[in-house]
């Protein structure tokens, strides 16, 4: 099959090559063409042999609906049944617009278009192009993202042709589009309305005009147990070729461990790009480096995404690192979809760059070395350098006798074990300190200049717990192997963390 493509604009042959793409539709076949947020590509939404072309074309899933265009209020009354009252405000206040709402849909919408659900997507698109597309073909045009299932979605007419030449009927090309990331998909069939792929429109912006609104839990997560709702979600997407990992934390530990890779990977011989935000850009050394735009600035972001993704493919990387971005507003639609290109590989560089792990008490001789004990003797991916240090320690004590006996009792021996106070020198940029409570962290944050709030913590807040881990100071031996069994538990949820499995 030759690919048309369709050059529109305001020219009379620009509106004339819009009206082939119209007469395509109507005669049941199928058409690229921009939206504000990505290209999608269309077809007569109540033609069910044109919806199954589309899956064809994109090999995408059947089980994953495509969404229904409309370009006047009125025609949803064509799509969907059971219409809530809420959907007049939204209207009102999003559409023409990068939202999507899901709703009954009408006896008239085949089940290909809604990939077999009893429920349909609806969308009013407000770019200009696709609105007059759907006006001219006389019919409501079902759309998905014109690009080859699991590909980053396309957000200008080169992208859709790099996918989808030859198996498509036509192309419009009428620029880039101005969001560059897909629509906010709003479930309406529930009882409280639920955010099911994130966009630009926040749920903050959502809940000013219609009250509560609930965000699908599968939307940040890799969770096997958990479905999501808009089918959709579940695939792996907007992948480039080459390997891409997200590394989150402090800009320079960031960067540091960014570079530490570059280095690696030249060694080993491979290709590593980044992608980097307008304020970090410059901390990195790599052979190919793209900025993606200002950190503060999420629309801009959102808007190059795609591209940048689909700009690698044109280089031979064959790894690219990219920035962490803060989850808030569009942030999180924009982690949203970096977090599925990446398959969810997520570094962390604060963690990563921890070498030793200190644990501090009062004086040294109880808890703090049975944390140390009990973790040295747990499996860790990384090596790591354990040591129990004392607040204030006037005299070398031994260890406690009762922590040792209920050390001993389950098969750990600390031999010759003696009080040590710390000190600065025990800190560095690679440490990581922890207490039992709250109170001894607020004194060694004080005491020693190179402790801090960043890398000081109480154990038991520092993997989520509520519950300080109790002092078995003058009690039974039995109080102390309650503490044991406390901490130990408390270190496997730190052995999680420090493993990245959480
Ligand atoms: P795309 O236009 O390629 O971004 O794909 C449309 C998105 O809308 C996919 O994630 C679908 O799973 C989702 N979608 C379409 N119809 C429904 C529906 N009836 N219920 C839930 N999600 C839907
Ligand atoms: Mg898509």
């Amino acid at each position: 099959m030759e690919t048309l493509l369709l050059k529109v604009d305001e020219s009379d042959e620009g509106q004339a090559a819009l009206d082939i793409a119209a007469q395509i539709i109507k005669d049941g076949g199928l058409v690229a063409f921009p939206t504000e947020t990505v290209y999608g590509l269309g077809c007569d939404a109540m033609n069910s042999r044109s919806a199954r072309k589309i899956y064809r074309a994109k090999g995408r899933p059947s089980d994953n609906p495509l969404i229904v265009h409309i370009a006047e209020l009125y025609q949803l009354n064509e799509a969907a049944e059971e219409i809530p009252e809420c959907v007049n405000a939204l209207a009102e206040n999003f559409w023409p617009g990068p939202l999507t709402i899901i709703l009954k849909k009408s006896k008239s919408i085949p089940r290909h278009t809604t990939g077999g659900l009893s429920t349909v997507a609806v969308r009013m698109p407000a770019d200009d192009v696709a609105r007059e597309l759907i006006i001219r073909s006389e019919c409501l045009i079902a759309a998905p993202s014109a690009n080859v299932s699991g590909r980053p979605s396309p957000t200008e007419a080169m992208h859709v042709y790099n996918d989808l030449e030859g198996r498509i009927d036509a192309i419009i090309d009428a620029g880039t589009s101005a969001v560059g990331l897909e629509s906010t998909i709003l479930d309406l069939t529930s009882d409280v309305p639920v955010i099911l792929r994130p966009g630009v429109i926040t749920r903050e912006m959502l809940e000013q005009v219609i009250g509560r609104v609930d965000i699908d839990t599968s939307i940040l997560k890799v969770d096997d147990k958990v479905k999501p709702k808009a089918p959709g979600m579940k695939y792996r997407h907007y992948a480039p070729n080459a390997n891409l990992i997200i590394v989150e934390g402090d800009p320079s530990k960031v960067a540091t461990y960014i570079n530490s890779q570059v280095r690696e990977g030249k060694e080993s011989g491979s290709t590593v790009g980044i992608i980097a935000s307008d304020e970090n850009i410059k901390r990195y050394k790599a052979d190919v480096i793209k900025s993606i735009g200002s950190a503060e600035d999420e629309r801009e972001i959102a808007h190059n995404l795609y591209g940048i993704l689909r700009e690698f493919d044109e280089t031979d990387v064959d790894k690219i690192y990219a920035e962490s971005f803060n989850n808030e507003g569009i942030g999180l639609a924009i982690m949203n979809r970096l977090l599925k290109a990446a398959g969810h590989q997520v570094v962390n560089a604060d963690k990563e760059a921890i070498t030793r792990i200190i644990f501090a008490g009062k004086n040294g001789s109880s808890r703090s070395p049975m944390a140390a004990a009990i973790l040295d003797n747990m499996e860790l991916d990384k090596n790591y350098e354990i040591l129990s240090r004392g607040i204030l320690v006037q005299f070398p004590e031994p260890l406690n006798p009762k922590i040792e006996a209920v050390l001993s009792s389950n098969g750990i021996e600390m031999e010759d074990y003696h009080a040590v106070e710390l000190k600065d020198e025990d800190i560095n940029s690679t440490t990581i300190i922890f207490t039992m409570e709250e109170s001894h962290r607020n004194r060694i944050i004080d005491k020693l200049s190179r402790a801090n709030e960043d890398n000081t913590f109480v154990l038991s807040s520092y993997v989520g717990n509520e519950l300080e881990i109790p002092d078995p100071y003058g009690g039974s031996l039995q109080l102390y192997g309650l503490c044991y069994e406390s901490i130990k538990k408390t270190l496997e949820d730190l052995v999680n963390i420090l493993d990245q499995k959480r």
